[in-house]
């Protein structure tokens, strides 16, 4: 509360100044009832290259582990069982996994458009190319549209296909592994974003074309991998599978002890599903055998699985998204309240001795025209006006300082020193009111925190004080001040009045920003003391019986305040 000295009648203090900053300051920042506290550092994410994992995504990764381990090994028996011909599975799978890759590597693009990631680039670049070179793969796959397959296709063309996406996709989720170090050291500036994206389309392009081209053409020069149109060569099936399972393991190793986000687990899960897909390949020689067919499943499993996690991600952040841009919008609306307390604040602040100088300035021309003119009285209506031209300029610098930081230089205080002050500030009011005093400061050593401060809080106790006791009329208005040290060093101030009291229920709602129960009351007077106090790391309470009187309590630690209350 910063009182106002004609409404209480008594004199204005120089402290009003600084108090009105810090009543200004706190209206701007303070959360207020009725508006909902800022929310956790989690919704503000709004990327999945950022979004942290929890033990439920940990959870759900070791569950679908278990569940593709369990039917790798009930299907293992099997691996070799012939069953019957279905040249539309390749095409089939092709044209679910191409549009799934697609549709993955564009989220992957958008992402990385929104926070720029190498990480992320790599990866919807592996995407990109899978989804691409699924298409040559179908088409050349003999059985499928024609015996020997499309585009001038020979019997090494599809496999060496097939094996290119394979090795490439584990390639690129351990580029995405090792990135992360790199990504969180240097970031990807936003304006590489965009080329970035291009550059690894046109790559993916290029690179997708040309291992056609040489597949088909050039199908003559590959290593021979199958030596009919159903039978692979198991040696060296063995040796490129091997390659390719070592190459998932080993991302599979650099992703799991680098997992930090939820996209770390949905890679990881997938790596594991490629090994078992590429040990069911490489257990399966002949075509369109249990093992052949279980590793198309699992193929389409980490497609699949990916983009709809992906897209259930990206819906959790949307409504997140969403959830934060309400509380902007309250925010807002919260932001233009208290700009009109601002406003009202300055203006009370200024108005006071503006009237005092208008005031004074008629009285000394008043008797100036006096014959003879009384110069003495002249001399005083003068120094008013001086000494509150002086008060107006403080209140100016005050709000100047407004937008600055909060003064928070430290010094040795007397908190004894302080109260008697601060009692001396307001003696006049407190006789007006016929108010009595009663101190008792014990001795204290000093306090290292804020001066300007502290004084704020005292005389804001203390006015509160004089205000709550000017309604008593049937019992004696007293205020009694005592000070002590704790036995564990730290100082008490306590302060008591015989006013009527504060509701019980209300004890701690009186903190709050704007609660008041004055009709021309502001209600922030108490919520910047708690503030102020709790800067220098200690603590305000009120207590009240709500009948005879309110007992305000201020502890702070002697020594040193702790960092955590000195920032700002
Ligand atoms: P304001 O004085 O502008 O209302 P404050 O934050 O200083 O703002 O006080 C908030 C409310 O706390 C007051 O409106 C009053 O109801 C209550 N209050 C504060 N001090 C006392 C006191 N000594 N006795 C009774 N009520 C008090």
């Amino acid at each position: 509360m910063l009182r106002d000295g004609a409404r209480t009648g008594g004199p204005r203090h120089p402290l009003h100044a600084e108090f009105a900053r810090q009543r200004i300051e706190l209206a701007n920042n303070v959360w207020r009832p009725g508006v909902a506290a800022p929310q956790s550092f989690d919704d503000t994410v709004i990327s999945l290259a950022i979004q942290p994992a929890g033990p439920r995504h940990l959870r759900f990764v070791l569950i679908v582990v278990v569940v593709l381990c369990l039917a790798f090994i009930a299907l293992l028996p099997f691996q070799h069982t012939q069953l019957p011909e279905f040249n539309a599975i390749e095409p089939s799978v092709a044209a679910v996994m191409s549009i799934n890759d697609l549709i993955t590597s564009v989220l992957l693009y958008a992402q990385c458009s929104i926070v720029p990631s190498r990480r992320f680039l790599v990866l919807a670049t592996g995407y990109l190319f899978t989804a691409l070179i699924i298409i040559p793969h179908a088409l050349t796959f003999p059985g499928a549209f024609t015996v020997t397959g499309l585009i001038g296709a020979g019997p090494q063309t599809s496999p060496w296909l097939f094996f290119a996406a394979h090795f490439v996709f584990p390639a690129t989720l351990l580029c995405y592994a090792l990135l992360r170090g790199t990504d969180d050291e240097s970031p990807l500036p936003p304006s590489w974003a965009l080329s970035g994206i291009y550059g690894s389309i046109a790559i993916v392009v290029f690179s997708v074309g040309g291992l056609t081209l040489l597949s088909t053409a050039g199908h003559e020069y590959l290593p021979t991998i199958v030596s009919d149109r159903t039978h692979a060569i198991p040696a060296h099936l063995t040796i490129i599978n091997v390659s390719i399972i070592a190459l998932t393991v080993i991302s599979l190793a650099a992703l799991w002890t680098r997992r930090r986000t939820v996209l770390d687990y949905w890679l990881t899960l997938i790596s594991i599903a490629l090994i078992l897909e590429e040990a069911c390949f490489s257990l399966a020689v002949l075509r369109f055998s249990v093992g052949f067919y279980a590793g198309r499943v699992f193929w389409l499993f980490t497609s699949i699985v990916v983009l709809l996690l992906l897209l259930l991600e990206i819906t959790k952040l949307y409504a997140r998204l969403a959830r934060s841009y309400t509380l902007l919008e309250r925010e807002r609306n919260n932001k233009l309240l208290n700009i009109q307390a601002t406003a009202a604040s300055i203006a009370h602040e200024v108005r006071q001795p503006l009237t005092a100088i208008v005031a004074s300035g008629g009285a000394a021309l008043h008797y100036l025209e006096k014959t003879p003119p009384d110069h003495e009285k002249i001399r005083k209506s003068l120094r008013r006006m001086i000494s509150e031209s002086e008060r107006t300029s403080k209140v100016f610098d005050g709000i100047r300082a407004l937008f600055g930081r909060v003064d928070q230089r430290r010094e040795a205080v007397d908190v004894n020193e302080i109260i008697r002050d601060v009692l001396k500030s307001v003696e006049g009011e407190l006789s007006d009111n016929e108010i009595a005093v009663s101190s008792e400061l014990n001795e204290l050593s000093d306090l290292d925190g804020n001066r300007t401060q502290l004084q704020q809080v005292m005389f804001n106790l203390v006015h509160n004080a004089i205000e709550a006791m000017q309604c008593i009329a049937h019992r004696r208005r007293a205020l009694r001040v005592r000070t002590e040290r704790r036995v564990d060093s730290a100082i008490k101030i306590v302060m008591e009045d015989t006013g009527p009291g504060i509701d019980p229920t209300q004890l701690d709602s009186i903190f709050n920003a704007f609660v008041t129960t004055k009709p021309a009351g502001m209600g922030l007077g108490l919520a910047i003391c708690r503030q102020i106090i709790e800067r220098h790391g200690g603590h305000l309470i009120a207590s009240s019986d709500g009948s005879s009187g309110a007992k305000f309590e201020v502890v702070l630690p002697a020594g040193p305040a702790n960092g955590a209350g000195r920032s700002n």
